[in-house]
């Protein structure tokens, strides 16, 4: 169900890393409400409805996703190159089997990483990571975010915590293959 347009519609393109400020088309307005937003096709953009807290007209714009590149730092002290794929598997898996839709994940991913880019940090300890996701998982569902709590929080570390899920997973397969 899409939004109603109106012909006061615009259309922007910007390039942002979620930082930036995205000056409302109409009135130069910097605070804008995200009614909607949706990876494009080719996974390369955010399309997102907007709407201006001032002037209340709409618009959309296509934030260019960059990859974030700072490092996890694990409980132990290790640190790993962030990737938005083993972020999203942890996501994925705590909502295996509910009614979270792949594109909640992607949005819960995306957010995650609106406010990590926000952080400019270089390093990010990976127990902010999970909790910046639990955050989310909470206010869309119960299951997925008990899931994700108790597997998370017992192992300190969603690098953790998705190297067991993924090891459930080959458990998984490998019985199911026996049958
Ligand atoms: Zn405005």
């Amino acid at each position: 169900m899409g939004l109603p347009t109106t012909p006061l519609d615009r259309t922007i393109k910007v390039r942002s890393r979620g930082h930036i400020p995205l000056y409302c088309p109409f009135c130069n307005h910097k605070d804008s409400r995200v009614l909607e937003s949706r990876l494009t096709a080719e996974n390369s953009s955010v399309r997102r409805r907007r709407q201006c807290e001032s002037c209340e007209k709409r618009f959309t714009t296509y934030e260019r996703l960059e990859s974030l590149q700072f490092l996890v730092v694990k409980s132990s002290g290790n640190r790993q190159p962030y990737t938005r794929e083993k972020l999203r598997a942890g996501v994925a898996r705590a909502c295996a089997k509910t009614m979270v839709t792949a594109e909640q994940i992607d949005d819960i991913v995306d957010a995650v990483e609106a406010e990590l880019a926000q952080l400019g940090k270089r390093e990010v300890p990976s127990s902010m990571l999970g909790e910046l996701a639990l955050a989310r998982l909470k206010h869309l569902n119960q299951v997925a975010y008990v899931r994700f709590a108790s597997v998370y929080r017992q192992f300190r570390s969603v690098e953790d915590f998705i190297e067991e899920l993924n090891s459930l997973k080959e458990h998984e397969e490998l019985l199911s293959n026996k049958s």
